[in-house]
C-alpha cells in the first residue's frame, strides 16, 4: 500500500493483477519496490531524462532502466537508426556485417579488448567469462578452478557467483539463493572490497587453484564504491604472479564512467571484460571479451562452447553502435561528470546542513549516495560490510517516498547506484536538490 499523497491507484491496480501473473509480479527483484513500500510504479512511457507512470505522473529519472539510457530516453539518432534496421528483418541467426562494425567499434573503445564474443545480458556475458577463464588457467592445472569474488559484487544471476555477501576472510561460499548448489559455489572464494590483506591470505591458501579474480573495479551493486589506491593494483600483482586472470565485470561501467570504462579510468588493463547495459543503447546486448589468446579458445575456434540463437541480431547491434557512436562526441563525459557532481555536491551541502552523515560519489555518467546513521560521522564506507553497517536503511525510505511524490525517481534501494543521462538540464538537477532538501 502507498504512503505517498501522489496517485499510484492505476500502478497498485496493475501491480495487484501482475502479482497473479508474475513471481511477485515483476520480471526482476528489484522492480517490486521491496525495501520501499511494496508499491511499485508501472512506466507508461519516457522521453529524455524522464519517465511518466500509468497515472500520469511525470518523473526525472536517475534510474535510466539501470544503467542503458545514458542519451535519455527515446534517442532520436538510435530511434530511427531502429527504424530503418527494422525494414531489413529483426533477427536471421547468421553473420551480419554490422556485428564486424560493432565488434570494430568495442575494440576500438575498450583497451583491453582485442577479440569480442556478443551475447543478449550482462549475465550471459560473466557467465561465458567464468566458463572462459576455468578453461583457459586449467590447461596448465586442473585443478586451477577456483573463482576470487568481492562480497557486494553482482554479476548477474550465475550459479557460482550468487554467493552470500558478507562472510568472513577468504572464507568459501555459501550459496545465496536456494537452487544454487553446494557444489556450484565451492570453488567460489569471497573476499571484502577493498581489503589487500584478505586478497593475500586468499592466494597465499589457494592460488595455485584459482583461476580467475572477477570484480566490478568501480562498484555499484552495494551503492557505489571507489576502488582504494593500490587495491585494484595489488590484484592484478597477484593474478600475474599466480598466473590467475583477471576479469572487470564492466557491464555497469563500461561505457559509463568513461568512454573506455573503469578499465580507462584506473588505467589497468583486465585479461577479460564483461559488458552489457549502455553497450545495447536500450536493447538486450551483452558482450565478453579481452586477450586474443584467451578469446581463441572460444567455439568455434577453440573447444569452450558458447552460443545465442539472438546474439548479435541486427537490432540490438544496430542500438547499440548507434549508442556507442554518439558517445564518441568530444566532451560528452566531461559534461555528464559535470552534471552528477553538481547533484551530488549540491546533495553533500544539504546533508551537511542538516547534519546527516553521508557520502557521495560520482563518475562520468554514475553517481552514488549513502545517507548514514547519526553515529557514523566519521565512517567510511569501502566495503558491502561497511555499507551494511552504518546505512540508515529507514531514513532512505522515507526521503525515497518524498523525493517519489516530487517527481524524482531514483533507484528503490539504498544499495544501487543512480544514473545521469547527458539529457538531465541544470534546471532538473536544481528540481531535485529542492526536492532532497524537502525531503530530509
Ligand atoms: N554485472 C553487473 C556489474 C551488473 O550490474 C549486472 C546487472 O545489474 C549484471 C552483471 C547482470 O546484467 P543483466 O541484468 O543484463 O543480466
Amino acid at each position: 500500500m502507498t504512503t505517498t499523497q501522489v496517485s499510484r491507484v492505476k500502478s497498485q491496480e496493475l501491480f495487484e493483477k501482475a502479482k497473479t501473473l508474475l513471481p511477485g509480479g515483476v520480471n526482476s527483484p528489484v522492480r517490486a519496490f521491496g525495501s520501499i513500500d511494496g508499491q511499485p510504479i508501472f512506466i507508461k512511457k519516457a522521453e529524455g531524462a524522464y519517465t511518466f507512470d500509468e497515472d500520469g505522473n511525470k518523473y526525472i529519472d536517475y534510474v535510466g532502466s539501470w544503467g542503458p539510457m545514458i542519451l535519455g530516453h527515446r534517442n532520436k539518432k538510435i530511434e530511427d537508426a531502429l527504424k530503418l534496421a527494422i525494414e531489413n528483418g529483426t533477427s536471421f541467426g547468421a553473420p551480419t556485417a554490422i556485428e564486424n562494425e560493432m565488434a570494430e567499434e568495442v575494440i576500438k573503445l575498450v583497451d583491453s579488448v582485442e577479440v569480442v564474443r556478443f551475447v543478449n545480458s550482462g549475465t550471459e556475458a560473466v557467465m561465458s567469462a567464468i566458463r572462459l577463464a576455468r578453461a583457459f588457467s586449467s590447461q596448465a592445472n586442473p585443478n586451477k578452478v577456483k573463482i576470487v569474488k568481492f562480497t557486494g559484487c553482482y554479476h548477474g544471476h550465475v550459479d557460482p557467483l550468487l554467493v552470500q555477501a558478507g562472510s568472513g576472510v577468504a572464507t568459501l561460499g555459501l550459496p545465496d539463493s536456494p537452487g544454487v548448489t553446494k557444489q556450484a559455489t565451492e570453488n567460489t572464494i569471497l573476499i571484502p572490497l577493498n581489503d589487500p590483506k584478505a586478497l593475500e591470505q586468499a592466494f597465499a591458501a589457494a592460488g595455485e587453484d584459482i583461476a580467475a579474480v572477477i570484480l566490478e573495479p568501480i562498484t555499484g551493486n552495494c551503492g557505489m564504491i571507489y576502488p582504494q589506491d593500490g587495491f585494484i593494483e595489488k590484484i592484478r600483482e597477484l593474478c600475474d604472479q599466480n598466473k590467475a586472470l583477471l576479469i572487470f565485470d564492466e557491464v555497469m561501467t563500461g561505457f559509463r564512467v568513461a568512454l573506455g570504462g573503469a578499465q580507462e579510468k584506473l588505467g589497468i588493463k583486465p585479461d577479460l571484460t564483461c559488458l552489457g547495459k549502455v553497450i545495447g543503447g536500450g536493447l538486450p546486448v551483452g558482450a565478453y571479451g579481452g586477450r586474443k589468446d584467451i578469446m581463441a579458445m572460444v567455439a568455434p575456434s577453440g573447444p569452450v562452447y558458447q552460443a545465442g540463437t539472438l546474439s548479435g541480431n541486427p537490432l540490438a547491434m544496430t542500438a547499440g553502435l548507434t549508442c556507442l557512436r554518439e558517445l564518441k562526441r568530444p566532451g560528452l563525459f566531461a559534461e555528464l561528470e559535470e552534471k552528477a557532481k553538481l547533484l551530488i555536491e549540491g546533495m553533500q551541502k544539504i546533508c551537511e546542513q542538516k547534519n546527516i552523515p553521508a557520502q557521495f560519489t560520482a563518475v562520468g555518467g554514475m553517481f552514488g549516495f549513502y545517507l548514514m546513521k547519526a553515529d557514523c560521522k566519521d565512517k567510511e564506507i569501502k566495503s558491502f560490510e561497511d555499507a551494511k553497517e552504518f546505512l540508515d536503511l529507514e531514513l532512505y525510505k522515507k526521503m525515497y517516498l518524498s523525493m517519489l511524490e516530487q517527481g524524482v525517481y531514483f533507484a528503490p534501494s539504498a544499495f544501487e547506484a543512480g544514473f545521469i543521462s547527458i539529457d538531465h538540464s541544470q534546471e532538473d538537477i536544481e528540481k531535485t536538490l529542492a526536492a532532497f532538501e524537502k525531503s530530509l
